[in-house]
């Protein structure tokens, strides 16, 4: 974008040199008298003001001074076909930043024009640096907070401070697309009410460019004249635009004075970071609120399995009572019946148990009762408790326990628990005539278990999967096997809240080794 320069004389054979100098490369305005340049400059934005001094009506000093009060950032050049000393203070006092004498030679004036433009840029440049420091401060804040209220109430602030604004009000914009007040410092809401009715919407033409600012004085008399009465002297609207969409807006005001281009640049960049920050804030609680929603269902099906688990026992217990004696009472194929009855409500018994199993692991309820525990008593008894279920699939069970192994306190019942899993699984996944094998080892103070079978196999990626809640490598849709995908995850449970750890390891096709490894403990251990 070319800079834009305006040039004020009376002498037309000034302002044609000028023009012609300079029209390669600016955009140049050129008018009559000081009068002209002052209204022309409140409804356009110049970057350089070339001014002669002497001129009837308002002379050029008194014309920079001006013009200065609308857009305090503008370079001002005077022209003068003599200096005297005392001018040249006064000029300078009243902010010109560099005089040419006439007649000058084209040189001269691009001279001055350029010195004047490099003193701009060191000065931006200046304040871009100054305006790091509380950028990099609020970016400490921004990288340490997920807090929405914190990190917008500190935008405001710092917005203020930087451009040096007697009030403020943050917007966000909320689901359905409306702003909604956030932030609202030293204005009242009557006022805000007021500046809302016609203000907003200037501010939200800004949308359009991201990161615009809208500077709404001098431009619009209407909002000026509302401001003024308001008591305010300019104010200016930023957006704050998140991932191409609007997601806030931010008004500051002052009470005298102008915004300067450098601060409307510093905010423009402010709100940039803000957006960030915003958003990220927001998906930050976003995610918190699903965590939240989803620890409520969580808790909510706890519940159930308990409630329901605890329901169905009462019922079951008397239904498998009732079909044990029958099946006593009765012969050939009415017995067949009962005791079809009986399996299945065994199977169902199972299930239960396993659910609520779950549930007090996860609540953090199972509670253990740690005595002195001979080890290999709990193996052969859990071996026991299996025998029939292999038997039926032509599968040997054999353990290999060493004679020596001292007895240590664990909960026996539950050490038992985690064996009819490991075990029922070595049954369930072992085609017929296969073989289990139960061996012990002792390591680093702990008694390592492990559940040998010759069965079909897991595939290295389903390791630690299978140990999840109702995790089946088969889908349930073409399923072969019983159970409902609880077993490993209650012996993990089990396992690591008694301060232990269970892995696997496996040859697809070949079989697979469950390792259970408990800590022995030699004094009860506290709970
Ligand atoms: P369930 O046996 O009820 O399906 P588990 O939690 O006990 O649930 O086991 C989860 C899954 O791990 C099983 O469905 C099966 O795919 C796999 N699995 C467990 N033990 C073995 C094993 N010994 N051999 C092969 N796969 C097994």
């Amino acid at each position: 974008m070319r800079e834009k320069i305006l040039v004020a004389d009376d002498e037309l054979y000034v302002l044609d040199v000028c023009k012609r100098i300079l029209e390669n490369q600016y955009e140049v305005r050129i008018v009559h008298s000081g009068l002209e340049a002052i209204q022309l400059a409140a409804d356009e934005h110049f970057d350089l003001l070339l001014t002669d001094i002497k001129m009837p009506g308002i002379d050029g000093l008194e014309t920079a001074r001006e013009i200065k009060k609308i857009h305090p950032d503008i370079m001002c050049i005077t022209m003068t076909g003599f200096s005297t000393m005392e001018t040249a203070i006064k000029a300078l006092r009243l902010g010109v930043d560099e005089f040419v004498i006439k007649p000058f030679a084209p040189e001269e004036l691009t001279l001055a024009i350029d010195r004047a433009f490099e003193k701009e840029r060191l000065r931006q440049e200046n304040i871009r640096l100054k305006s790091l420091m509380p950028l990099f401060e609020f970016n400490k804040l921004l990288m340490s907070s997920t807090d929405i209220d914190a990190i917008l109430s500190q935008v405001v602030t710092l917005a203020m401070a930087e451009l040096q604004a007697t009030s403020a009000t943050l917007y966000v914009v909320d689901d359905f697309g409306n702003f909604v007040r956030h932030q609202q410092r030293n204005i009242s809401t009557a006022q805000l009410n007021i500046i809302e009715d016609r203000g907003l919407t200037i501010a939200t033409e800004a949308n359009e460019t991201p990161q615009l600012v809208t500077q709404a004085l001098p431009r619009d008399p209407e909002i000026k004249e509302i401001l003024i009465a308001l008591g305010f002297n300019a104010a200016v609207a930023v957006p704050i635009m998140g991932q191409g969409k609007l997601v806030g807006m931010m008004l500051l005001f002052k009470k005298q004075g102008q915004f300067s281009r450098s601060q409307l640049n510093f905010l423009g960049v402010l709100a940039g970071q803000a957006a960030v920050a915003y958003e990220n804030a927001k998906l930050f609680s976003n995610l918190q609120q699903a965590y939240d929603q989803l620890k409520s269902l969580d808790h909510l099906k706890s519940e159930f399995i308990n409630v329901a688990a605890h329901e169905l026992r009462t019922p079951l217990a008397i239904l498998m009572g009732y079909a044990s004696v029958a099946s006593e009472e009765v012969e050939g194929v009415q017995k067949d019946y009962m005791d079809s009855i009986v399996r299945n409500a065994i199977r169902l018994q199972h299930l239960i148990d396993d659910l609520l199993n779950m549930r007090y692991i996860e609540s953090g309820e199972m509670s253990f009762v740690y005595e002195l525990t001979n080890i290999t008593d709990v193996v052969a008894l859990a071996i026991d408790d299996m025998e029939m279920l292999a038997r039926k699939k032509h599968i040997n069970i054999s353990m290999d326990m060493p004679p020596d192994i001292p007895e240590f306190y664990a909960d026996a019942q539950r050490m038992e628990l985690v064996l009819l899993n490991l075990i029922g699984n070595a049954i369930k996944f072992t085609p017929p005539s296969g073989k289990i094998h139960i061996t012990c080892a002792i390591k680093d103070q702990h008694l390592q278990l492990s559940v040998a079978d010759t069965g079909i196999g897991i595939p290295k990626a389903e390791y630690s999967k299978i140990f999840d809640r109702f995790y089946q490598i088969e889908s349930s849709l073409n399923r072969h096997h019983e159970g409902i995908g609880l077993g490993l995850s209650i012996v993990k449970g089990i396992v690591e809240s008694s301060g232990g750890k269970v892995w696997v390891d496996s040859a697809e096709g070949k079989g697979s080794t469950f390792t259970v490894a408990l800590p022995m403990y030699t004094t009860r251990p506290k709970q």
